[in-house]
């Protein structure tokens, strides 16, 4: 890998396709993001030239004369020294068994042609990189704030997204920040996709928008929605109460996706081969909060809760406590940094935190990113800075190493 002008990374590739045209066109693809490809219209050989250039990633046709993909694939994954080259099928087959048995062979991604221009490129730079993609696409609390006042960070309410090298998908949360990503994804034409949505609970800001998530309505996308449950009702019902008929004019019945629903309650489980912690939070009614471990990094998701200040009548200090154990060490934490030291002192028992709380609370759990998130819809973007530079300034106060930023709707974190 080589850093460019710009400061973006480049990779090497190696297109092998038998069709000249696909391959060609999948090269100019890389070529305008700033990455070399080669490209090889034969299967043969090509196994010899990925261990005499070692490229980042080979972008590998399926159906090809003499030797296919399959064949290429258990080669280069017979050669140790090759364990770091990223291997994409590109087919134009959209079978689950092809899917399945390229990955078992090796492969670390499958697109579908014709492919996606966007969808081969983020794809491809992710596999590279190895990270886990974090994409904010609501950042707001309670309410959605469209109009000036949020132009920078964004109107919509809580939404985000992980992409795990895997290809597991995450989403936490489904407040209007979950119809760009439905757009996004409708847009890339994605066939048969599978994710799980997670809900920390079921206050407006965190539900109302999974109506309008599109892609729950394509036939043979998968998709399983976890959560807590309110005694005795569960996840299932607190989806589909707002999809009764008169709340919302289309019901669950009407999802042409498989949809599954799982009711979770404090502990640990595996999800697509990620473990995921779950701690209930100090918030009216029940509230999950999400910690995710994957290949040695851990991100955490802790919203909606409220920190009560030490010295007010419910300071916890053993809820304190376990909180921070749970967060201890964790690379990012997405929480509710609802409001700034003064607006608390308005708002308390209203089951959100201010920026001091958490800052104090992400230095003692030793969390290397704080992400605030979760604003109040009174603020605008300048208020918004105005909680960061608080956070930054009680950080620095305690020499803390945590680094502390405010994500705004659309961007994209490489964990
Ligand atoms: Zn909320
Ligand atoms: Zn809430």
């Amino acid at each position: 890998m080589t850093i460019g002008s710009r400061g973006k990374a480049s990779y090497r590739f190696l297109v092998v396709d038998d069709d000249p045209i696909a391959a060609a066109a999948a090269a100019a693809v890389l070529r305008g993001a700033g990455h070399t490809a080669e490209i090889m219209n034969a299967a043969s050989g090509a196994v010899e030239r990925v261990a005499a250039t070692k490229p980042d990633c080979v972008l590998l046709d399926l159906m090809m004369p003499n030797v296919d993909g399959y064949e290429v694939c258990t080669a280069i994954r017979a050669r140790p020294e090759l364990a770091r080259t990223k291997i994409i099928v590109l087919s134009m087959k959209a079978y689950d068994y092809d899917r399945r048995r390229s990955r078992e062979l090796g492969a670390d991604g499958y697109l579908v042609k014709p492919v996606n221009v966007e969808s081969l490129l983020r794809e491809a730079e992710r596999l590279i990189r190895d990270t886990l993609d974090l994409t904010y696409w609501g950042v707001r609390g309670t309410l959605p704030v469209p109009g000036p006042r949020s132009r920078r960070y964004g109107g919509n309410t809580s939404c985000i997204s992980l992409t795990f090298p895997s290809g597991a998908f995450f989403i936490f949360d489904a407040g209007t920040g979950i119809k760009a990503l439905s757009d996004r994804i409708m847009a890339e034409g994605k066939p048969r996709m599978m994710a799980h949505i997670f809900i920390s609970h079921p206050h407006w800001d965190h539900i109302n928008a999974l109506p309008f998530f599109a892609p729950l309505y394509v036939p043979g996308n998968e998709f399983e929605i976890l959560g807590a449950p309110h005694g005795d009702i569960d996840v299932r019902k607190l989806v589909s109460d707002q999809m009764d008929g008169i709340y919302f004019p289309v019901t669950i019945r009407e999802f042409g996706a498989r949809v599954y629903f799982r009711d979770l309650s404090e502990g640990e489980i595996t999800v697509e081969g990620v473990t995921v912690r779950t701690k209930l939070l100090n918030h009216p009614g029940r509230c999950l909060g999400y910690r995710v471990e994957y290949g040695g990094r851990s991100f955490s998701y802790v919203t909606d809760h409220e920190l009560y200040p030490k010295g007010h009548p419910h300071y916890d200090g053993r809820y304190r406590d376990e909180l921070a154990a749970f967060l201890d060490g964790t690379e990012v934490l997405v929480t509710d940094t609802c409001y700034s030291d003064e607006e608390y002192k308005k708002k308390q028992g209203w089951g959100h935190s201010s920026v001091i709380e958490v800052a104090d609370l992400a230095s003692k759990a030793r969390v290397k990113a704080l992400h605030l998130f979760h604003h109040d819809p009174d603020q605008s973007d300048e208020d918004i800075d105005a909680k960061l530079s608080q956070a930054e300034k009680r950080l620095q106060e305690q020499s803390s190493p945590t680094r502390v930023i405010a994500p705004a709707e659309g961007e994209t974190y490489h964990i």
